[in-house]
């Protein structure tokens, strides 16, 4: 059935001249002309089609008007579009928020000759489609599993065979030291990967920083008594500017840095550079010095029998000199020396790595170790 509506979409001359309506009868009503083409259409439902066809573009539906035309969600009459299901006679823009927004308009008569009966079967269709993508998905799982088992298998076989070859050589006090050595690393790595989670997750951030402490905490244990060993040992890095500086100006110094800033471009560590010796001595300007704040204590476990295990961690000295001694006494080393290897320098964990060395088993295998490695040192300490 033609309605009215149809007509508001139209002008008077559109009309006109599809209907081929007598032009001196122009000055008739527009209201009057609409009755005559409804009757029309109603009676020839081929002109209708032709009309659609001519005028495609002026009565195409919007989104909008498609969703509440067929009684479908905006998620389905996206997902019908996507399918082809739906005919688009043209894609329009509109600007929205200093954004171009894109949308389709529908063709008339293919939204009009929709039943409910397609559109159910459509929405059953939908849901068989989930099932299956769901069950792929499942079977998916199911292999990765089963294969990221058998890495783990393999990895866990080769580890006996390399911790075994350790204990063979006689020196247990050795063994346990690698072995834990080789657990803080893990340990290390995890918590690098909690510290980046902690950076970027949305939610659960402060969980991450939690368990970023627990782990450095415990590499931080690892250390200390691999310290203890013959095998662990300690040096020093000083960077070329090891020092943080906390400076706030006061409000004259503050107007001045400002004109300094002006002038000569110069930003607030430029400008305290250049004039620290007004600043230090300035009654009301705050300068804090942290001493060694960006040095780090440099700790390598190796052993010459061992040659193809050789570890290393570096803690902040800010942290490790709790418990690690002043660094006056101890050797220093270069940054610069020491890019080789993936023992020198801790670095996160990678993807395929913590299927293997997943989180809980790193902690349990590194609470065996550390318990083990201390009962060789109180041995050796009540000797
Ligand atoms: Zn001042």
């Amino acid at each position: 059935m033609a309605a009215k509506e149809l007509f508001k979409c139209l002008t008077r001359e559109q009309i006109i001249d599809f209907f081929k309506f007598p032009v001196e009868g122009s000055q008739n009503k527009k209201a009057d002309m609409v009755e005559k083409a409804i009757k029309i259409l109603n009676d020839n439902p081929q002109v209708l089609i032709s009309l659609y066809e001519k005028f495609a573009k002026e009565l195409a539906f919007s989104p909008y008007e498609c969703e509440q035309l067929l009684g479908c969600t905006t998620t389905e009459r996206r997902r019908w579009t996507n399918d082809g299901k739906l005919k688009v006679v043209e894609y329009q823009t509109i600007n929205k928020y200093g954004r171009t927004i894109t949308y389709p308009m529908f063709e008339r008569g293919c939204l009009e000759a929709l039943s409910l009966e397609i559109m159910d079967q459509w929405r059953v269709e939908h849901e068989q489609d989930l099932k299956v993508k769901r069950i792929e998905a499942q079977q998916k799982a199911k292999i990765s599993r089963k294969q990221n088992e058998e890495l783990r298998k393999q990895f866990a076989m080769e580890w006996k065979q390399t911790v075994a070859s350790w204990y063979k050589q006689g020196d247990l006090a050795q063994a346990a030291s690698f072995e834990l050595a080789y657990w803080t690393m893990w340990l290390s790595r995890w918590a690098k990967e909690h510290h980046r989670k902690s950076r970027t997750a949305i939610k659960h951030s402060r969980e991450y920083v939690d368990m970023e402490q627990k782990f450095y905490s415990m590499k931080n244990e690892g250390i200390k008594i691999l310290y203890k060993t013959q095998y662990g040992k300690l040096s020093f890095y000083r960077p070329v500017e090891p020092d943080k500086w906390h400076v706030t100006f006061c409000p004259e110094h503050f107007d001045d840095f400002k004109d300094w800033r002006k002038n000569c471009g110069l930003d607030k560590w430029g400008y305290f550079f250049q004039n620290q010796k007004w600043i230090k001595n300035c009654k009301d300007c705050v300068v804090e010095i942290e001493k060694d704040y960006y040095s780090l204590y440099y700790l390598e476990v190796n052993s010459p029998v061992i040659p193809e295990y050789r570890f290393s961690f570096h803690t902040p000295f800010p942290i490790a000199q709790l418990f690690f001694p002043s660094p006056e006494n101890l050797p220093r080393v270069n940054h610069k020396e020491q890019k080789d290897g993936l023992f020198r320098f801790g670095r996160n964990i990678l993807t395929e790595e913590k299927i293997i060395y997943k989180e809980k088993e790193v902690v349990e295998k590194w609470q065996d170790a550390y318990m083990k490695l201390n009962l060789f040192i109180e041995a050796e300490a009540t000797n």
